[in-house]
């Protein structure tokens, strides 16, 4: 519609010149910008009377089957799967449970199942959390617990994690009620020390109290732009009853922490007598709640985790099968791309085992892997698709150790 000049926007009241598209109306006038808005609006308000998106409908599988999903995607940590996929399955089942009736037999009410992942970076805490969201079909999102703040200073609030559900969630509330949250570094916000201090831990302390409400299940008001609360925003009420947390974190030297605590027991005559040693390598599996709280975290906070599982470290042999054996592994993501162009990308064993080599030699872990394939592969990427004439492209280890010269490797290592 024509649009005559020196008109407003009826709902905002910007001026024609300042706005991109004016549509006009019988007797008024919207912009693009209200425009947008109002399109918002509109689908918060369909979705939260009970509009629910197909795109969300749980798939609820027993946790042999969860556990048979996860072994596809995630290498070994096995005890960590097994963990996650009976606490994920008795969450599911209390979300999905029937009303509670009156008889005294239905008095039993399952308490929530949130979990505790500690294990170093690059061990596949976050790939499990997000694996185990994608096979349930529940909307997933990550929250790194280091830029939140207490409620009123500068950093996230801790609200702000839910408004990230809210959005992978198209704005469904149902479906964002009953989402996974993964909560990385958590062992970052420990306290900062034993004595209350006079200056506040807002970053610490403060945040962990921040959570206890959103872990425990209550009802939240969330900004649905993120960002700080103020008055004039319009917020979406969330309950967190169902919303299953899984926390994640490294917890740099709390072996230390668990080996003082079991080594009176290990050299007990009963402990050595039933063949109850303390493997010294893995001591991480021994992990309990109150090393946790010696590290730094509340107790009231360890107690809304209940679930507490361990990942290992990596080693060789795993890192050179998360190379290639996974159902998304690097390698194939790498013969996919080639064979878009139409050529055939493969590798000698040596030239793979060279790369995973590298990757333990330089401390890059899993993470590195990536950066590794990337160094080897670029100049292929970059030639082949234009150049037309490969068909097929082997990776021998010489054409890997050209490629990962010292220096590119020296650079992989600082970055
Ligand atoms: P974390 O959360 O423990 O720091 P991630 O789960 O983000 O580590 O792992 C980083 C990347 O390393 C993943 O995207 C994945 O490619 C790879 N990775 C790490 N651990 C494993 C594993 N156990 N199995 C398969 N891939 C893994």
């Amino acid at each position: 519609m024509a649009n005559p000049k020196n008109v407003k926007c009826s709902f905002c009241g910007r001026d024609q010149q300042d706005i991109n598209v004016m549509v006009s109306g019988l007797d008024g006038h919207i912009c693009d910008h209200c425009v947008e808005q109002a399109h918002l609006v509109v689908k918060q308000e369909l979705k939260a009377k009970g509009g629910k998106s197909a795109h969300f409908v749980l798939n609820l599988i027993k946790p042999v089957e969860i556990k048979k999903h996860l072994d596809e995607f995630v290498i070994g940590q096995d005890d960590a799967k097994k963990v996650l996929s009976v606490a994920v399955y008795n969450h599911y089942k209390r979300v999905l449970q029937k009303p509670k009736r009156t008889t005294a037999k239905d008095d039993v009410e399952i308490e929530k199942s949130n979990v505790i992942l500690v294990g170093e970076t690059g061990t596949g805490k976050t790939l499990m959390a997000r694996t185990i969201a994608k096979i349930l079909n529940v909307p997933f999102c990550m929250a790194d617990a280091t830029v939140l703040t207490e409620a009123g200073y500068v950093g996230e609030d801790v609200e702000s994690i839910l408004t990230r559900l809210l959005q992978v969630s198209d704005f469904d509330v149902t479906a964002a009620e009953r989402g996974i949250v993964f909560i990385d570094e958590i062992d970052k916000i420990s306290r900062k020390s034993d004595n209350p201090s006079i200056t506040r831990d807002v970053s610490g302390e403060g945040v962990q109290q921040g959570l206890l409400k959103l872990l425990e299940g209550s009802v939240v008001n969330v900004p649905p732009q993120g960002g700080r609360k103020h008055p004039e925003q319009k917020m979406i009420q969330i309950d967190t009853s169902n919303i299953l947390f899984i926390c994640g974190g490294a917890f740099d030297g709390i072996e230390k922490m668990i080996g003082r605590r079991i080594k009176p027991q290990s050299m007990g005559y009963s402990a050595s007598k039933e063949g109850d040693s303390i493997e010294r390598e893995n001591i991480l599996q021994y992990i309990a709640p109150q090393d946790l709280k010696k590290f730094g975290l509340i107790p009231e906070l360890i107690g809304r985790l209940p679930v507490i599982t361990y990942l290992s470290p990596l080693d060789e042999v795993a890192l050179r099968k998360i190379l290639t054996d996974p159902k998304n592994a690097l390698i194939k993501q790498y013969m996919k791309l080639f064979d878009m162009d139409g050529v055939k990308l493969s590798f000698d064993d040596d030239a793979l085992d060279f790369i995973v080599e590298k990757a333990v030699e330089f401390k890059l872990g899993a993470r590195g892997l990536r950066s590794l394939c990337e160094g080897v592969m670029t100049d292929a990427m970059f030639e082949i698709p234009s150049e037309g004439k490969t068909k097929d492209l082997h990776i021998t280890l010489d054409y890997a150790k050209n490629k990962l010269s010292r220096s590119k490797l020296k650079r992989l290592k600082a970055a």
